[in-house]
């Protein structure tokens, strides 16, 4: 389709950079795909102005050449406690953290777990595509029991490397949460349905105060080992059975969770 009549049918968001970050990545990898609902999102609710991206590390850190917005590239795991300070200091700004799974649930588990805890009003997105890709494929918190990856060429034993970490069910968990949503877009139905829990996840921020958070299936073909469709196709069939979707935790008054302490 030439640029011309992609316009004139869909049109871009106005954030969404020309060319987009979405060049950098392997053919058939999904993140393009949550950077634009991202993208769509933040013009909707016409907040992209006053957004600032904490940016985790790894193959999601492209979305700060496919956006227009104010983008802080934060050390490894860190992008929640850096936004906690830039949200506390700014807090007319929407700050939200996109990360992997292995910089949110690894090296950012700290992070995650303390700014869940003190019920920060920041939101995160953060990206499952079950290893760690930008390095090689290696084992993720996230990675399915049986999995093959270059540091469990035999599969993901639970003997050994125990069990995958849910992140949006722990989410869920915690009072300071007040959304938690797991969303893919490995079809057109699922990708409506992830860009209404991210748009809801974004709303809670601007209501305040309270965590958010919105964790997106993705595929990563050359990691995985397979084709484009084939990547699709797992996790139709077999993420989705170890990563069910939907809305785990929807608080729409964040005050009643101190009612109900105190009525203890
Ligand atoms: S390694 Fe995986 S996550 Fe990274 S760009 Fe390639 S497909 Fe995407």
């Amino acid at each position: 389709m030439n640029t011309l009549a992609k316009k004139q049918i869909c049109g871009d968001p106005k954030i969404w950079k020309d060319p987009p970050g979405a060049i950098m990545y392997c053919p058939g990898c999904q993140h393009p795909v949550i950077h634009r609902i991202i993208a769509e999102v933040l013009e909707d609710l016409e907040i992209a102005g006053k957004a600032i991206c904490m940016g985790g590390v790894g193959c999601h850190s492209f979305a700060q050449v496919s956006w227009d917005i104010d983008y802080n590239l934060c050390a490894h795991g860190r992008a929640l406690d850096a936004g906690t300070a830039i949200k506390r200091l700014n807090p007319e700004a929407i700050v939200f953290s996109v990360q992997g799974d292995g910089d949110c649930t690894a090296i950012g588990a700290g992070g995650f777990i303390n700014a869940m805890t003190r019920g920060e009003n920041l939101t995160t997105i953060m990206y499952n595509n079950t290893n760690y890709g930008t390095t090689g494929g290696q084992l993720a918190p996230t990675t399915l029991v049986g999995q093959k990856t270059s540091t469990t060429p035999k599969g993901r034993n639970p003997e050994t490397e125990g069990y995958p970490l849910h992140a949006a069910e722990l989410a869920a968990t915690f009072k300071g949460t007040v959304y938690s949503a797991r969303g893919s877009v490995h079809s057109p139905a699922v990708f409506q349905r992830t860009k209404k829990y991210i748009k809801t996840a974004f709303q809670k921020q601007i209501n305040g105060p309270g965590y958010s958070f919105v964790e997106v299936l993705t595929a990563c073909p050359p990691n995985w080992h397979m084709s484009p469709v084939e990547s699709v196709k797992r996790i139709e069939n077999e993420v989705v059975n170890e990563f069910p979707l939907g809305e785990f935790k929807n608080i729409s008054d964040p005050q009643s969770r101190n009612k109900r302490e105190q009525n203890i």
